[in-house]
């Protein structure tokens, strides 16, 4: 396994192993960059297939959380951890203890945070060994779950793109799919819905489905059946690299904005989404609420309502992108980066 020839590997300034063999623990913590402030992500525990697997996945979500964070303006770089290890199976206060030490060692160029496999619980333990760690209810405004600010972030990109791309100022009457109604897709499910939206859901979690579709009035869709939905915009809530060349060709919307990590599977993808004229609101710019959540816990003057009035500026900051790629003839992706990396190199100017 090569670190530095990895294809994932993107100036990364460190990447630690870690191991315990008492609790089993065998992790990897990526810092991609620290330039605007310690790196901050979130901690993933999966039974990663192998080590490669881990290795490419932690170099590439460490790597986005530098980009979300300084397109977002906070003052944090980026950083992710991952654990190898299946959570409903491994996941013992003796595991997590283990890791608070390894994050404990990095003394505080690393923030950890719950990701997939992760949950509040599991930071409250890992407290026990660092102060390295955010997500934690401290007070009742705080939340232990960042998932329905990041819902309100995705509802404000995709109010703006469909501004953009639909030429509408309104939800009402807008038709939305969802795909994935979990955490974030049943938060923004409902904050659409009273803004007028009509509802197209799928979910491979049968009752959790139909639930909802109960509750909204919505329509549902079987899993695969969701990319030819025929509707406005396609909001991807479960999982990365949805949208490939092909269902590029399949998809009916002329807008995509969800929550999901890492939507699009290539660049390709986003060149054919581009073509067929189907606006995209770049993952990392729609869905920061949760890191701009968690990053005001850092802060002694942490108020929801400052909170909410940051996650809302999403809105603005992907207004200025759609109008440079339109300027620029560009797709919205390139201008998300660029616009990040002049945030996050060493010679940009720290807007924070
Ligand atoms: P979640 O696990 O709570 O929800 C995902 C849902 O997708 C589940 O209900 C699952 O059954 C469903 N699903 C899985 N495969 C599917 C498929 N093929 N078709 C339809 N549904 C499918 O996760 P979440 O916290 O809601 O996060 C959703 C996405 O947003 C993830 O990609 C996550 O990385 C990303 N994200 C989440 C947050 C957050 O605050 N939770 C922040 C940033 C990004």
């Amino acid at each position: 396994m090569h670190v530095f020839q990895h294809p994932e590997f993107d100036q990364h300034e460190q990447v630690v192993f870690g191991s315990d063999t008492a609790s089993g623990l065998q992790a990897i913590i990526a810092i991609h960059n620290t330039h605007r402030g310690p790196a901050l992500g979130g901690l993933r525990i999966y039974p990663y297939a192998s080590e490669d697997d881990a290795l490419t996945d932690v170099l590439r979500l460490s790597r986005g959380m530098t980009y979300k964070s300084a397109l977002a303006n906070l003052p944090l770089g980026g950083g992710k951890a991952v654990i190898i290890a299946d959570p409903r199976r491994h996941k013992t206060p003796a595991l997590l203890e283990a890791m608070g030490r390894l994050v404990d060692s990095l003394g505080g160029h690393y923030i950890t945070a719950e990701d997939s496999g992760s949950d509040e619980a599991d930071m409250q333990v890992i407290a026990r060994r660092t102060a390295h760690v955010v997500g934690l209810r401290r007070t009742a405004n705080e939340s232990g779950d960042p998932s329905p600010f990041t819902a309100r972030g995705v509802f404000c990109a995709l109010r703006c793109a469909v501004r953009h791309g639909l030429g509408r100022s309104q939800l009402d009457g807008v038709r939305v799919a969802i795909q994935g109604v979990g955490h974030v897709g049943a938060h923004l499910a409902r904050e659409l819905h009273a803004a007028g939206a009509q509802l197209v859901i799928s979910d491979v979690n049968g009752p959790v489905v139909s639930r909802l579709a109960e509750e909204l009035g919505a329509k549902v869709l079987p899993p695969q059946a969701i990319f030819d939905a025929d509707v406005d915009v396609f909001a991807p809530c479960a999982l990365g690299a949805v949208i490939d060349e092909k269902v590029c060709e399949r998809l009916q919307a002329k807008v995509v904005a969800g929550a999901a990590n890492n939507q699009l599977a290539s660049p390709a993808a986003g060149q054919r989404l581009h073509e067929r004229g189907i606006l995209y609101a770049p993952d990392y710019v729609a869905n920061a609420g949760g890191v701009i959540e968690v990053a005001w816990q850092r802060r002694d003057d942490y108020r929801r309502d400052a909170v909410m009035a940051h996650i809302d500026r999403i809105e603005a900051t992907l207004d200025e992108i759609f109008q440079r790629a339109r300027r620029e003839r560009t797709r919205p992706e390139e201008v998300a980066d660029r616009i990040a990396e002049e945030r996050f190199k060493p010679q940009a100017h720290c807007a924070a």
